[in-house]
């Protein structure tokens, strides 16, 4: 069967080969309890993260390269994934967070069929997905939580290679902003959170992908403005992205989000660009 799950719609018979995402089927390359998630997401710090290999976009300066090319990663079934989501809430986690999951939601879906833990289920993605693959794990789904990249299709085409990016990710995004945001004191139970990574030299940009998050959260949606770049992966032909940003276009970014008028814009501090923030992997 040709596989058509994501907006890339490569054609891949996953049973025989792997298809654009790099991957046939599930393969996890770290699980733990992660430290560094939004404080309203895990207020203790024990974020239940599953880390899937393979995915559907190609970012040149992917943080977690090895792992997002399919180069790390262990093949699972749905049934062990299961087992790995009861091992991570007996460990404590207050929440499960599938990073980089749209490649593969029907088997994340099969899994929480089998067991679903009690606590807030997050989908940390890309934001490049298609609606109907968002709309069968939904039931399953607390908060969402994708990624806005870009807003320009010349740098989404440059640094990713899927110019559609933010044609594709305003459609994704507008969906999920739908979910109603329900808090528990502080802690974000539903809704949806959305984080944006400023890259060097592009903050024209991020203010546009501001501008359309103004337009589409609801109210009182938190977002995540992300100072992590840190130079890796695939950059050698981008020159531009061989620095980290500086404090005066995280600054620009963030006060632009304040004038719009967003209450809650999760923050980082400068030495978060480093890569002893990088998760080691175990597969
Ligand atoms: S999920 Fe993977 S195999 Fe399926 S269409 Fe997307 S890139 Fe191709």
């Amino acid at each position: 069967m040709q596989c058509r799950l994501c907006p890339v719609k490569c054609g891949a018979d996953r049973a025989k080969r792997a298809g654009a995402c790099g991957v046939r089927g599930l393969t996890v390359a770290k699980y733990y309890l992660h430290p560094f998630e939004e404080p309203c997401l895990s207020p203790s710090g024990k974020s239940g993260t599953v880390f899937f290999g393979g995915c559907n976009l190609r970012c040149v300066f992917c943080q977690n390269y090895e792992v997002s090319r399919a180069e790390r990663g262990k093949a699972i079934t749905p049934a062990e994934l299961a087992e790995i989501f009861r091992e991570l809430k007996d460990a404590g986690a207050e929440n499960i967070d599938l990073v980089t999951p749209d490649h593969v939601s029907p088997l994340i879906a099969e899994a929480f069929a089998l067991y679903k833990p009690r606590v807030p289920v997050i989908y940390n993605s890309g934001g490049y997905a298609e609606v109907a693959a968002l709309e069968e794990i939904a039931p399953f789904v607390d908060v969402w939580m994708p990624d806005l990249k870009f807003f320009s299709g010349e740098l989404a085409a440059r640094y990713t290679g899927r110019g559609d990016y933010f044609e594709v990710a305003s459609r994704t995004l507008s969906y999920m902003a739908k979910k109603p945001l329900l808090w528990d004191g502080e802690r974000l139970v539903s809704g949806i959170l959305v984080r944006h990574l400023v890259l060097p030299g592009c903050t024209s940009d991020s203010r546009r992908t501001l501008d359309f998050l103004h337009e589409i959260l609801p109210a009182g949606a938190p977002i995540s403005i992300l100072r992590q770049y840190t130079p890796m992966g695939d950059i050698a032909k981008f020159p531009e992205l061989g620095r980290r940003i500086t404090d005066r276009e995280y600054a620009r970014v963030v006060d632009y989000a304040y004038a719009l008028g967003f209450e809650t814009v999760y923050t980082q501090k400068k030495d978060s660009a480093d890569e002893k923030f990088v998760p080691k992997w175990e597969f």
